[in-house]
């Protein structure tokens, strides 16, 4: 019988991870800090609202297929709901205007010629600026390949980039922005689909997972934090977390699936990317299920999405840095307004809110740090890395995760031989 695996971290990517293993028969432990899997990604009641909420509002996207490989294996692609075809509705809250972009069915994108499926106001020679977003070299911003004085920049680029990227287009880096548009809109339609959870993301993308891996017999490890590893020159030889002392035995081997800036503390020696980006996160309750479709871009406001879930209006403001020392009635009394145009019911009274700040969302992801992505395999002979920081070639996102931790999975069972 070869060794244990230790997964640190029960976020999509040490889950992944987890279950990828576990399909080999190998033996998976899972240490979690928290009190429940899923990391950036959980779902939990909220006695205010007096209903189950996200921690933040999660678009997928179909051409996501590690989301939907994932889904098919917990079994749970039923969870989540598709935009077929694919149809992003807008509202700019400053005047009201609605418009919605459709992309077509191939990877020729006619579709920016007609009006009624292009942004409202933009330009086809704006359109045609996308091409030199694909050829950017890694060093660039997307502030460096794209105009920024178009209606195309501000009703489509950059909230694309804000949302994508998580930070100001004069940070974001253009090639990782690249390799989303050229994955999702550069193909066309089938791939271009809004994709989000019904229930909760708990209830799609977590639950039914922790499920399968008990079944599997994978002990997940609850609030149980790594504290410190202890490690040599070229192997990791163990590790506490607030629970025990485990050492590790010659076949054993790690799968580090925390967040960066967890694993900068823990082993600075990794030298993963620096600094992170807040999203805020904000959940109206209203009298009755609004008529609105389940996701709607935003432009000239603060906030970039409004999802609605039954009776609740979830909004979210990515790159939100400049609010995180706001207190949450003074963010939700400036945000609400919006909201109540979005809705078709300006000047309503604001309604019960939670605000949630995630002040780490994402590492910022700039050129520099791009650089700095690592890779599944490290150094230490018995040590793994996944987690959406890594070099995944996509944003910090789920698609990213769930392939972080597939792959950390391979490499470690290819290092040590195969299944056993
Ligand atoms: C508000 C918000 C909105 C987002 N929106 C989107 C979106 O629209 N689309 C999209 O695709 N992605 C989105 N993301 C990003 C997505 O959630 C993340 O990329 C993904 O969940 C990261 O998974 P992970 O497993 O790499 O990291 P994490 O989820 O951070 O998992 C790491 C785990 O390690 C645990 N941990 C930390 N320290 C320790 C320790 N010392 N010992 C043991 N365990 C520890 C944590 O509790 C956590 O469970 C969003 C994120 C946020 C926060």
């Amino acid at each position: 019988m070869a060794g244990t695996v230790h997964v640190l971290g029960a976020g999509l990517a040490g889950l992944a991870a987890a279950l990828t293993l576990s399909a080999e028969g190998r033996k998976v432990i899972v240490h979690e800090a928290a009190n429940k899997a899923g990391g950036r990604c959980r779902s939990y009641h909220d006695p205010l609202l007096n209903r189950v909420i996200d921690n933040g509002n999660h678009l997928m996207m179909s051409a996501n297929d590690h989301v939907f490989a994932w889904l098919d294996d917990i079994g749970a692609r039923s969870r989540v709901a598709v935009t077929d075809p694919a149809a992003y509705p807008f509202v700019n809250v400053e005047t009201g205007e609605r418009w919605t972009v459709r992309p077509n069915r191939g990877p020729i994108p006619w579709w920016i010629f007609v009006p009624s499926r292009r942004v409202r106001g933009a330009r086809i020679r704006d359109f045609l600026e996308g091409i030199r977003l694909l050829r950017a070299d890694p060093e660039k911003t997307v502030a460096d390949c794209l105009s920024q004085d178009t209606m195309l920049w501000r009703r489509f680029w950059e909230p694309l980039t804000v949302g994508a990227l998580n930070c100001a287009p004069h940070e974001g880096a253009a090639a990782l922005l690249a390799e989303v548009h050229r994955r999702t809109f550069a193909k066309g339609e089938a791939f271009s689909r809004p994709v989000f959870v019904k229930e909760s993301l708990a209830d799609a993308l977590i639950d039914p997972a922790i499920a399968l891996l008990e079944r599997r017999g994978v002990q997940v490890r609850l609030r149980s934090r790594v504290r410190a590893l202890q490690y040599d020159s070229d192997r990791l030889n163990g590790f506490a977390t607030t629970r025990e002392e485990i050492v590790l035995h010659t076949d054993d081997r790690v799968i580090m699936a925390l967040p960066s800036w967890v694993a900068a503390e823990l082993m600075p020696e990794i030298g993963p990317p620096s600094g992170a980006r807040m999203i805020l996160n904000l959940h109206f309750l209203l009298d009755g299920k609004p008529d609105l479709p389940p996701v709607t871009g935003l432009t000239g406001s603060i906030a970039q999405w409004l999802f609605i879930k039954g009776e609740v209006a979830s909004v979210t403001v990515s790159a939100a840095d400049p609010f995180a020392e706001t207190p949450a009635d003074d963010i939700s009394a400036r945000i609400w307004p919006e909201i109540a145009v979005a809705l078709g019911t300006p000047g309503a009274p604001q309604p019960p809110c939670r605000v949630v700040k995630e002040k780490r969302a994402t590492f910022l992801q700039t050129p520099a740090n791009e650089k700095r992505r690592p890779g599944a395999v490290t150094h230490w002979s018995n040590l793994f890395l996944a987690g959406d920081w890594t070099d995944t070639g996509l944003p910090a996102t789920i698609e990213g995760a769930l392939q972080s931790g597939r792959t950390a999975a391979a490499s470690a069972m290819a290092q040590s031989g195969g299944p056993s």
